[in-house]
């Protein structure tokens, strides 16, 4: 889960982390009061779960009251990025001397975490280490040996000597948000020294780890409070397991096992899934179109796999399914049907006859995968 900035600099306060003075305002009379109370000048700054805001004119320095209530009427409702932006967070105007950058991430990869510095912060990470990465320090952190007092002397010793005590202890104290509040991305961009020497959290971007959520209570919490995706709220009351990924094959397939090895299959063919979609044992006229629906109406979408082992479920059903779903939902993607197991053959006869021209069929998963990934990533299959 990606909290608002607002919600990790309240976990960074709880643990001792220095952070600006501010509050959340939901409207501009609120950001305006907020002001009056921080003494008449203010940084005011959309909330919502992505970052570039600072470029993207979702941080605005205000230098009175009214100045804030304007900033704040003028991004409240709006819209950055496609993230509905419901609340802007006011805080202090603080005098900064420099900018650097510190995070800790989950490196599933390597099954450590890596933590980073440099003293070039207040700049896009992606783009400072590929065109500098001496710049950057990194560390990688065993789990089970935890940050050690050599891993924070590396790392704090590329900034300046008189910031190194408080972002040390900064640095220790994101880690214990990370191992104790089970955040898998923690990151300060920028990490600030101020004119009087301390050293403060300016931005905060926190990640909770979804699976960890039950013994985070409080953090379980505050999920009421993000916009529901439309998709994944239909896809839920509809009694699907969907979850939206980053890929271009809608996928759709019956049990999560068989799921996830379809997700497996399409990355090893050399496209990504958009989704994971699990109907369930039922596989009917109904839930097909349903599924569809769900998957056609994310834009990303470029081909689809319906992946089907026929067990109690028989795939003439579903091959009739399919069909029906799409006199009902209109499709403009190809869509790649792989249907096995029980009546399996039957199943694959109907769809060749119906000859629907969106339909390609295949009797193997890989193949199904190597034709869906050809079909999205645009090249003729
Ligand atoms: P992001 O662009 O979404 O990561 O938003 P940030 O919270 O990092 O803010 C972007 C930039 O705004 C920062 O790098 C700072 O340069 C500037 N900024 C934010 N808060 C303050 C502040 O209190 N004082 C000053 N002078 N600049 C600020
Ligand atoms: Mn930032």
């Amino acid at each position: 889960m990606d909290l608002y900035e607002h919600m990790g600099k309240e976990l960074f306060r709880s643990r001792g982390i220095p952070t600006p003075e501010g509050s959340v305002a939901f409207t501009s009379d609120e950001a305006a009061i907020a002001t009056r109370a921080l003494g008449g000048r203010s940084v005011v700054k959309v909330q919502v779960q992505v970052g570039g805001r600072g470029k993207g004119g979702g941080v605005e320095l205000c230098d009175s009251p009214e100045a804030a209530g304007t900033a704040a009427e003028r991004m409240l409702g709006s819209d950055f990025e496609g993230h509905a932006v419901t609340r802007v967070l006011v805080e202090e105007r603080l005098p900064i001397a420099e900018e650097y950058y510190t995070s800790f991430l989950l490196d599933r990869s390597t099954g450590r975490y890596l933590a980073l510095v440099t003293a070039e912060g207040g700049v896009d990470i992606e783009t400072l280490a590929v065109e500098r990465p001496d710049a950057i320090r990194r560390v990688h952190i065993d789990p089970v040996l935890g940050l050690r007092a050599w891993h924070v002397r590396e790392l704090v010793g590329t900034l300046p000597v008189e910031a190194r005590e408080g972002a040390g202890d900064i640095l220790r104290r994101l880690w214990e948000l990370v191992q104790e509040g089970d955040a898998s991305l923690v990151e300060v961009n920028p990490l600030v020294l101020l004119d009087d020497g301390r050293v403060v959290a300016l931005d905060a971007k926190v990640t909770i780890d979804d699976n960890a959520l039950t013994r985070q209570p409080r953090v379980a919490e505050l999920k009421d409070q993000f916009p529901i995706d439309p998709v994944e709220k239909r896809a839920r009351d509809a009694g699907l397991q969907y979850v939206k990924l980053e890929g271009r094959v809608g996928i759709i397939g019956n049990g999560a096992g068989l799921v996830m090895s379809t997700l497996d299959v399409v990355a090893q063919a050399g496209a990504r899934a958009a989704n994971f979609l699990d109907v369930g044992g039922g596989a009917s006229a109904d839930t097909m179109a349903t599924s569809l629906e769900v998957i056609l109406s994310d834009p990303a979408v470029r081909a689809v796999f319906i992946n089907i082992f026929g067990g109690i479920t028989r795939c003439d059903l579903v091959a009739r399914g399919i069909l029906e779903a799409l006199d009902r939902v209109e499709a403009d993607v190809p869509i790649v049907v792989r249907l096995d197991g029980t009546n399996a053959e039957e199943g694959r006869r109907i769809l060749s006859q119906a000859a629907h021209p969106r339909i390609v069929t295949a009797s193997t998963m890989l193949d199904a995968a190597e034709e869906v990934a050809a079909l999205a990533n645009g090249e003729a299959a």
